[in-house]
């Protein structure tokens, strides 16, 4: 999963992408509000956090942006403005979830967390495609009850085919929810690491569509 952290705060910004990293999430930077409007407008996020106090265009700006041009992605507001009035104005933007400054970093991931998986339609941390068992708040992957280890990488994978289990995911969609956006993954490591996954997982649950992806599935692998 993919997160734009629109914050010019520098440090803030850091931190908040360590720990987002450590709970298996990839961050985009954006430092001011241009960046913020058009990053997320040209790339494929799964949430974004928008601090409100950004140069150039104020976080309510690009929010009300974002909104107009249809991009639907959960936004989580960072901010030090905490007054009822703000908040009000920042959800009439079109904001998913408010978080005052000071705050705590696993609070902002948690929030996320559950923010992305309810815009993929999931009421709960746990998912669950067949045997195959992903605790989205821990971060654990189980297979029939025995825990399995993955690599920073495949986890990310996996994870994301979790959130989109029996659909057919194209290489693509998985690079651009998977990686960061300075990184060109070639198709090669794609490849090497979903069949790593695959060997982990011991049991055909990541079919191939030929051309057109992979598909996450406890079924017999038709499309
Ligand atoms: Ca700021």
């Amino acid at each position: 999963m993919r997160v734009l952290v629109a914050e010019d705060d520098q440090a803030l910004a850091a931190r908040l992408a360590e720990a987002l990293a450590q709970a298996g999430l990839v961050a985009d930077l954006a430092r001011d509000g241009r960046e913020a409007a058009f990053a997320g407008c040209t790339e494929r996020y799964d949430a974004a956090v928008l601090d409100l106090g950004l140069p150039h265009q104020d976080g309510m700006g690009v929010l009300r942006h974002w909104r107009e041009q249809g991009v639907a992605m959960p936004v989580l507001i960072l901010t030090g403005r905490s007054r009822w009035s703000d908040k009000l104005a920042g959800f009439g933007a079109g904001a998913d979830d408010y978080l005052t400054k000071p705050f705590l970093m696993d609070e902002a991931v948690v929030r996320l967390q559950a923010l992305i998986r309810r815009a993929r339609g999931h009421g709960t941390p746990v998912l669950q495609v067949g045997p195959l068992r992903y605790d989205s708040h821990a971060g654990d992957f189980s297979l029939g009850g025995q825990r399995l280890v993955f690599t920073a990488q495949e986890q990310r994978i996996l994870a994301y085919l979790m959130h989109r289990p029996d659909c057919v995911v194209s290489r693509s969609e998985i690079a651009e929810h998977v990686y960061a956006r300075d990184l060109d993954p070639d198709s090669n490591t794609l490849d090497v690491l979903i069949g790593r996954i695959r060997r982990k997982l011991g049991q055909p649950l990541i079919h191939t569509e030929r051309g057109r992806g992979f598909r996450l599935s406890a079924g017999d692998g038709l499309a």
